[in-house]
């Protein structure tokens, strides 16, 4: 059974389909067994025996052996009177007994009215015999017998019982061709009942195994287009529509699966708060459009400045991004944060309006550390922000890093490097 669970359904359905088959195929050929031996048997009883001749053929017998030969035997006074009436007796029971058997086998209506006339002729002969049978009975002997007559009686007897004997043959050969005709068609008619069912079921097995392999291809499909929507839809809810960079949602869940990693392997996390400096005056002078822009390409920037697989870049709200980076030690990190600046730099997008520079340019607050359990889960990101601010503070177009993450705020520049890229 657990075989049959972990197959598929199409594989299921065509091993039902093939269990149909051979069940239909196995019932077929032991309903042909079954008829075969049917006809055998009914061949054996009704023909191959044949009753009725078996005892027409014992009254010819008992007519010629038990009471001719034993009554020759009686007039050559071979044997008494007494045995002979005895004996003569018996054999006449027998014969009428064979007899009264034989009439109630079926008869057909020609064949009666000769059976009626055997009927008479045995009554005679048999009456000729209770004759001698009471001449033996008061002990007289049979020496006085006519053997001439006897012979001629039990030979008169004996063709007219072989006459009903051929009769029974020929009605007999006449009902087994009948019997045999009439099974050959009976025999075609059920192989071909059989066959037509047995196709019928095929044919809706078949229909229904290919209505369900379609509706199982059509399920699959929709399946597939279904998951693909997803994966959209969740690409979609984690992905920031202007900038194409993954969004804060996203953020969310990758900075607590990252956090766990590092956890976990006790190796450096680093995270970067970077938010363009003076856009809004960006903005006033050059407008909202021109503001998207430099947003994307700000974007495109960081994109290309973070290019590992584990690298991570999220536009975490307005023109503030977070980067996530992992394995990567401070003074790798700090690199990072100082190409990051120079890059966006030098994008030489023009704001007349910035007092730090004639481009955009960005300012990052990072924190690099090594992760382990006693570190809180947001401190990374207040620290961060701190740094930001510090950044900010000192003249803005620079990063700010520490690997301080204890909880309380150090004001001061220790464990902090503020650097002007
Ligand atoms: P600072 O150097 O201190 O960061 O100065 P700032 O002007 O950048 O500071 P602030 O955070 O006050 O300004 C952020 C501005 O960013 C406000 C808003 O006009 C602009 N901004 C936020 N989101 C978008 C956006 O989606 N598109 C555009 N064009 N501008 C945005
Ligand atoms: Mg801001
Ligand atoms: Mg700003």
């Amino acid at each position: 059974m657990q075989f049959i669970e972990a197959l598929k359904l199409r594989s299921k359905l065509l091993f039902l389909f093939i269990l149909i088959t051979l069940g239909l195929i196995t019932t077929a050929i032991m309903g042909n067994v079954h008829i075969e031996m049917m006809k055998k048997n009914i061949d054996r009883i009704y023909f191959g025996s044949l009753v009725p001749v078996t005892e027409l053929n014992g009254i010819i017998q008992t007519y010629n052996n038990s009471i001719f030969n034993m009554l020759n035997q009686s007039k050559r006074l071979e044997i008494s009177p007494s045995q002979t009436a005895q004996e003569l007796y018996f054999a006449l029971k027998n014969i009428n007994k064979k007899w009264k058997s034989y009439e109630n086998h079926f008869k057909r209506d020609d064949e009666k009215s000769y059976v009626a006339y055997a009927n008479l002729e045995i009554k005679s002969i048999n009456n000729y015999f209770k004759k001698i049978y009471q001449v033996s009975k008061n002990d007289h002997s049979l020496t006085k017998l006519n053997m001439n007559t006897l012979e001629k009686k039990i030979a008169f007897i004996n063709a007219v019982l072989q006459k009903l004997i051929t009769y029974e043959v020929d009605v007999a050969r006449y009902e087994h061709k009948k019997f045999l005709q009439n099974y050959t068609q009976g025999k075609i008619q059920l192989g071909t009942i059989l066959v037509a069912i047995m196709l019928a079921i095929l044919s809706i097995s078949l229909y229904v195994f290919r209505s369900i392999q379609k509706d199982q291809t059509q399920l699959e499909h929709t399946t597939k287009k279904l998951k693909l929507a997803n994966k959209k839809l969740e690409n979609v809810s984690y992905t920031d529509a202007l900038t194409g960079l993954h969004n804060r949602r996203y953020f969310n869940y990758v900075y607590e699966r990252e956090l766990k990693r590092a956890k976990r392997s006790i190796s450096y996390i680093t995270f970067m708060m970077l938010d363009i400096d003076f856009f809004k005056q960006y903005n006033d002078t050059y407008g909202h459009v021109e503001g998207d822009y430099a947003l994307k390409s700000v974007a495109k920037v960081l994109q290309d400045t973070l290019k590992r697989p584990s690298d991570y870049v999220f536009r975490l709200g307005g023109e503030e991004f977070g980067v996530l980076v992992t394995d990567t030690d401070e003074s790798n990190s700090a690199k990072l944060a100082r190409d990051i600046c120079d890059a966006i730099r030098g994008r030489e997008l023009k704001h007349e309006k910035s007092t730090v520079n004639e481009f955009v340019t960005i300012s990052i607050g990072v924190v690099c550390c090594m992760a382990d359990d006693a570190l809180n889960d947001e401190i990374l990101i207040s620290r961060a922000d701190e740094m930001l601010y510090e950044a900010k503070k000192t003249g803005r177009d620079r990063y700010i890093i520490t690997s301080n993450v204890s909880a309380t705020t150090p004001k001061s520049t220790k464990g902090k490097e503020s650097l002007s890229a």
